[in-house]
């Protein structure tokens, strides 16, 4: 077996021949080929409807794998609706061993062209950004692992447990099929989801700050709030209406704060994140991680939109329709209340708090959460701890790394749910202003390519080795 050290000097050493080399300082052989191939994959509309190519995504990747020496039998493509997933799996040399799952998506949302700078589906290399719809959400960590994988295959190295590179088809919808690739990969040993977590630059200089894992994520939930009444004509208004009782109850919920929590990962998260922030939001995180009933921190922390979702459960109105006419008492009012819930309650216990919050039984919910579970957070130790801060400093020697939680919910959820500790661990180093994940003109920094590289190379075969 190549030992790690050998296998990094191999990556740096890489000689760069392309015509675009000249413009990508310091980018070798394989960031190359990532590039290359996540420019590619831009290329691919991936987005769910009737035009989805996520199906062509996977088989470019197949591609690369092929031409990287992968067998062909080890790669599968499974089509599912209008959409696909993939796995690679490369066998252990202890094949008693639980394999190591590294999840990706492949996947895009929406994006109109007509309201970006430029096409989100034509990739373009610009003032150091790969631009393009999927550019840091996730097509550019996919590239990065595909290629790392594809160097360590040629480079001898023989996986101690088994590696499967699994990329799901839908993460930003429906999130069907990695609910069915959890199922298939149940004796998985652990998981490092890509798509999560990820390294901090400074907004001024640059330099590296911080890596923060994910080790948790909240439970995403949809309660449906419904009011109604025989209604009759606007002429005749009655005490009883069931769009402002709606409005009674959607204004009880926005003024009722849940109780603020704490767990081992955000505890971790705000005492090591307090170095990187103002020293007011700074004081009311080290607070807050000592005494989580501290008003005046859970006031300062509340205010924070990046981190209100830390210090508890959050539930929101997002949309709302009501009546049928402009000339009648509404029949009916109905709103949708968006809940992100603190691990460790369930979505009844939410809904039994907001049905006492409103107080008022012709005000109906019902949930209607599909396709989300509750999990709960993965072990703050073991084998990942350690490997993650290798493989960070591997790529930024000297950078802070500790966990934390997402607020939003991922592919891990589906793996957490069977017991397999999950973890967020995007190969990504960028500034937090760069990040337009889902959003206009989306980019990853050409600068993450060669430490994304070096840290995965370092993470990947330490996990199979652990
Ligand atoms: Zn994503």
């Amino acid at each position: 077996m190549i030992k790690r050290a050998a296998l990094l000097m191999l990556l740096s050493t890489g000689s760069v021949c392309s015509a675009l080399a000249s413009h990508l300082p310091s980018l070798t052989q394989e960031g190359l080929q990532a590039l290359t191939l996540a420019e590619s994959s831009i290329a691919l509309n991936s987005a769910a409807g009737p035009k989805n190519q996520t199906p062509g995504v996977a088989e470019l990747y197949r591609k690369a794998l092929i031409e990287g020496g992968f067998p062909l039998e080890a790669i599968t493509i499974t089509r599912i609706d209008d959409t696909a997933y993939m796995t690679l799996h490369w066998p252990g040399e202890d094949a008693s061993l639980k394999p190591l799952v590294i999840m990706g998506h492949m996947d895009v949302v929406a994006a109109s062209p007509s309201d970006w700078t430029r096409d989100p589906f034509t990739p373009a290399v610009e003032d150091g950004y790969l631009y393009g719809r999927g550019a840091s959400d996730m097509k550019m960590s996919n590239a990065l692992a595909i290629t790392a994988l594809i160097h360590l295959h040629q480079h001898g190295f023989r996986p101690h447990r088994g590696i499967v590179l699994a990329l799901s088809g839908d993460e930003e919808t429906t999130m069907k099929t990695g609910r069915i690739l959890a199922n298939k990969l149940k004796d998985a040993s652990q998981v490092l989801n890509l798509d999560v977590g990820g390294g901090t630059l400074d907004e001024e200089t640059g330099r590296p700050l911080f890596y923060a894992w994910s080790g948790a994520e909240k439970t995403y939930a949809d309660f449906d709030l419904t009011t109604s009444d025989p209604g009759g004509h606007s002429s005749e208004p009655r005490a009883r209406n069931p769009i402002t009782t709606l409005a009674q109850a959607l204004l009880k919920i926005q003024a009722h704060s849940f109780r603020p929590e704490l767990n081992a990962l955000t505890r971790s998260y705000f005492l090591n994140a307090a170095r990187f922030t103002t020293p007011r939001l700074a004081s009311a995180m080290r607070v807050f991680a000592e005494a989580p009933d501290n008003a005046e921190a859970v006031a300062t922390l509340r205010a924070e939109p990046s981190l209100v979702g830390a210090i508890g459960t959050t539930c929101v109105v997002t949309m709302i329709k009501g009546g049928h006419a402009l000339n009648a008492l509404p029949q009916s009012a109905d709103a949708n209340i968006n809940c992100r819930i603190f691990p460790g309650h369930s979505r009844s216990d939410i809904i039994h708090e907001l049905t006492a919050v409103i107080d008022n039984p012709s005000v109906r919910i019902t949930d209607r959460s599909e396709g989300s579970v509750e999990t709960q957070p993965s072990p703050l130790d073991g084998p990942f701890t350690m490997a993650i801060a290798r493989a960070t400093h591997q790529a930024f020697p000297n950078v802070s790394v500790f966990p934390s939680m997402s607020s939003g919910a991922s592919d891990s959820m589906w793996f957490r749910q069977k017991g397999i500790p999950s973890y967020g661990a995007s190969p990504i180093f960028m500034k937090a202003s760069d990040d337009f994940s889902h959003g206009l003109n989306e980019r990853v920094p050409l600068s993450a390519i060669t430490p994304g590289l070096h840290y995965l190379l370092s993470l990947i075969p330490d996990l199979s080795d652990n």
